[in-house]
């Protein structure tokens, strides 16, 4: 099955992981900063060298280059448009694009102007697929940063620009020793505004902070929440049944639906999954999807882990033989679950029936 060609929707993508290597060269050289290799091939290496390394401290220094080059109007601007277009050339009708406002201050932008020139980049990229026939609908989750004190800051700037963009607030950073109650007055604030909310939890850190990611930011979704098996007790009995007891978290985040933004590739380099094993195979989706979860496929970091939607979808079929109705699912999952109205949530389900029906008839 050609992966590509189907509708898909990424819900867990940031922006600041997924700039083209040549773009990211241009624009150290528009502002100075010096890189650790100077041509686009050579530094594509050195990123997934990096990323690949098992040591954080070296993968978040491949951040440090990023958002580095994303420190002005043009910068921001020219990032989300490509993000878009690098999108919608695989196939994605519908993106969210996070990314952490407060990194993206040290040229003198202010917090607005941050969103203003990601949202210009976004609708340019928008109406030039629009242009060219094809279709594809974004929306910018706006993050604060787990371990600095900006959290009521970003909240309100993410509910100013409501209407201009922005579908969803996010905390993202060390998960470990930085539990989303730390931002308990954001949060508050954001129900207070009825204003959605997804969480990165689940990934270095387990139950207590998924469990807190739902109480205390009222989580609508799990930034990968992959540990949430952690709380799943399996027994396997002489015979051949497997006796599944849910704990009270995971029942939870399984009655309500809560969707998973599990990000395959990412999650293994990072070692989300480290307990259960070093391998794609290892990874507890296959458990998850097959319990009834809302699982979604998502890429994380698209330059960091050397990926897009597609190949995380090829990945996952290749791992654990899905079939072209598993990746249809995973998709009406992601459709369901993402910050947009009823309305324009139908209206991706049934392009995402459409096009899965039309791959279908022709294979
Ligand atoms: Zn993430």
């Amino acid at each position: 099955m050609d992966i590509a060609k189907l509708p898909k929707i990424s819900l867990h993508d940031h922006l600041d992981g997924g700039l083209r290597p040549q773009t990211i060269i241009e624009l150290a050289a528009e502002v100075g900063h010096q890189l650790p290799k100077d041509n686009a091939l050579d530094l594509a290496d050195w990123f997934s060298v990096n990323a690949n390394s098992g040591s954080l401290v070296q993968y978040l220094e491949t951040f440090d280059h990023t958002v580095a080059v994303m420190q002005t109007r043009e910068g921001l601007e020219r990032v989300a448009y490509e993000a878009v277009i690098d999108l919608a050339a695989e196939g994605v009708i519908y993106a969210e694009l996070r990314w952490a406002p407060e990194q993206h201050l040290t040229r003198g932008l202010s917090l607005d102007e941050t969103v203003e020139a990601v949202q210009d980049g976004l609708e340019r990229g928008m109406a030039e697929v629009a242009d060219q026939g094809g279709f594809i609908r974004t929306g910018q989750l706006v993050t604060a940063m787990r371990h600095a004190d900006r959290g009521l800051e970003i909240a309100e700037l993410a509910v100013r620009h409501r209407n201009e963009g922005v579908v969803g607030f996010d905390i993202a950073g060390a998960e470990k020793g930085f539990l989303p109650s730390r931002h308990k007055v954001a949060f508050d604030y954001l129900a207070s505004e009825l204003f959605p909310v997804t969480v990165h939890a689940g990934e270095a850190d387990g139950i207590e902070s998924i469990k807190d990611a739902i109480v205390s930011g009222r989580a609508l979704r799990l930034g990968h929440g992959v540990r949430l098996v952690e709380d799943i007790m399996f027994s396997r009995t002489e015979g051949d049944t497997d006796l599944v007891v849910l704990g009270p978290v995971a029942q939870w985040v399984h009655d309500r639906g809560i969707a998973l933004e599990t990000s395959p590739s990412s999650n293994l380099q990072t070692g989300a999954f480290a307990e259960l094993g070093d391998t794609m195979a290892d990874h507890p989706f296959d458990i998850l999807y097959d319990l009834g979860f809302k699982v979604t496929v998502n890429t994380d970091n698209r330059l960091m882990s050397g990926t897009n939607l597609t190949k995380e979808l090829e990945i996952l079929v290749d791992t654990f033989g899905y079939s072209i109705a598993d990746l249809e699912q995973f998709q009406l999952n992601a459709a369901e679950a993402a910050f947009q109205g009823l309305p324009e949530r139908e209206e991706l389900m049934e392009m995402i029936e459409i096009g899965f029906q039309e791959a279908m008839g022709a294979s």
